[in-house]
């Protein structure tokens, strides 16, 4: 018998197409009705709309939310929200908008309803990321886990295509994190195949056709997935990989996710068997592979050298990743960093036979 422990994060989840409609029964449950809606400064038709479905339940707009949480346009929210009796917030967007919904509600307690419009996944998860002065920390808290999750497969196909890809890979990257993690189960590890066998079905038909509503229906579904799966177990080489580059060197977080994920798997599969089969039921001998290929395919990025990496920042970055102790199933020197980033900085294509 395998043991083992399960942690499931309290959210009620609405999942299909016009889900946003039941927005204001939503907030009836949680026995609010005067919310604010928070955004970000992108105009888009059905933020008017969802305003306007809302009437006299919406009593502010906040439009800036911005990438990695800064913490002084926290403060602004925070200020605008102060004498107009807000007991609910909602957030419509990507991951930047729940970033800063999650700010607030971490120093006010108010509830969240989340309709996410990318496929980052942060509604599902207890972490928030902040900035002040250019560093961001992250943090783990009970208190930003939002309410209630909308997802509307609607608010997901204006989402420009390449930014599709890589939100998606971006989500595909906490589902193959998940399957090695240090405390995976059985069922975050089902919860992840699955979203790991969807976006790479669902992807490409995306890419051929964007309002494709089946294949975005079944990237929001993997969405959700992989959002349960890291808001429940841990991350390891390639989030820090990450969120050193983004943090440190200013890089786009889900391009970033989108160049240095085959990188990781090439690098952690030695240690993982499951990523060895994975690729397998791909029809490809190495996960990697597949995945690189997935990419490419879809036209997304494979090189750190196109998104705004400097050479010379290369060792600095090895020097960041490796200065915190934290689970990876392989372990690793500086040395295998530096000629990981290396490769990824020029797209050096994975070795297919891993
Ligand atoms: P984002 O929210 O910044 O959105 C990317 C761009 O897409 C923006 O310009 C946005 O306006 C646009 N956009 C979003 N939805 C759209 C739509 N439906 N149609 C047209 N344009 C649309 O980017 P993101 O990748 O979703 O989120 C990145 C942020 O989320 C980072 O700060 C990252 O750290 C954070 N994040 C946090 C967690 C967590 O668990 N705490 C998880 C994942 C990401």
């Amino acid at each position: 018998m395998q043991e083992f422990t399960y942690t499931a994060n309290p959210a009620r989840v609405l999942f299909g197409s016009g889900t946003r409609q039941s927005l204001t029964d939503e907030m009836t449950k949680l026995g609010t009705n005067r919310a604010m809606v928070i955004t970000s400064a992108h105009k888009r038709d059905y933020i008017n709309q969802i305003m306007l479905d809302l009437g006299e339940y919406c009593v502010a707009h906040f439009d800036g939310a911005e990438m990695h949480t800064p913490v002084h346009v926290t403060h602004m929210a925070l200020e605008y929200i102060s004498d107009k009796k807000i007991d609910c917030l909602i957030a419509i967007g990507g991951g930047s908008t729940t970033g800063l919904t999650k700010a607030i509600a971490l120093r006010t307690g108010l509830p969240q309803i989340i309709l996410p419009t990318t496929y980052a996944g942060s509604e599902l998860t207890p972490i928030i990321g902040e900035t002040v002065n250019g560093i961001k920390t992250t943090q783990s808290s009970q208190k930003v886990l939002p309410e209630t999750v909308i997802y509307d497969v609607d608010l997901t196909l204006s989402l420009p295509v390449t930014d599709s890809i890589t939100s998606g890979i971006n989500a595909l990257a906490h589902a193959v994190e998940a399957l090695y993690a240090e405390n995976k189960n059985p069922v975050t590890s089902t919860l992840a195949e699955k979203a790991i066998l969807s976006f790479y079905h669902a992807l490409p038909r995306i890419f051929s056709h964007p309002l494709d509503i089946q294949a975005r229906t079944t990237a929001l579904y993997a969405t959700f997935l992989s959002g349960m799966c890291l808001g429940s177990v841990g991350m390891s080489l390639h989030h820090k990989l990450c969120h050193t580059l983004g943090g440190s060197f200013g890089l786009p977080h889900a391009a970033t996710h989108c160049v240095i994920l085959p990188y990781v798997i090439q690098f952690n599969a030695p240690a993982s068997d499951i990523l060895n089969q994975l690729g397998r039921t791909l029809n490809s001998s190495s996960l990697a592979f597949a995945i690189f290929e997935l990419i490419r395919t879809c036209n997304g990025p494979t090189r750190l050298r196109d998104i705004g990496m400097k050479k010379a920042d290369l060792n600095k970055a090895a020097e960041l990743a490796i200065s915190n102790a934290y689970y990876n199933p392989r372990s690793f020197t500086k040395n295998d960093i530096h000629s990981l980033l290396n490769d990824a900085f020029s797209g050096i294509i994975p070795d297919a036979s891993l």
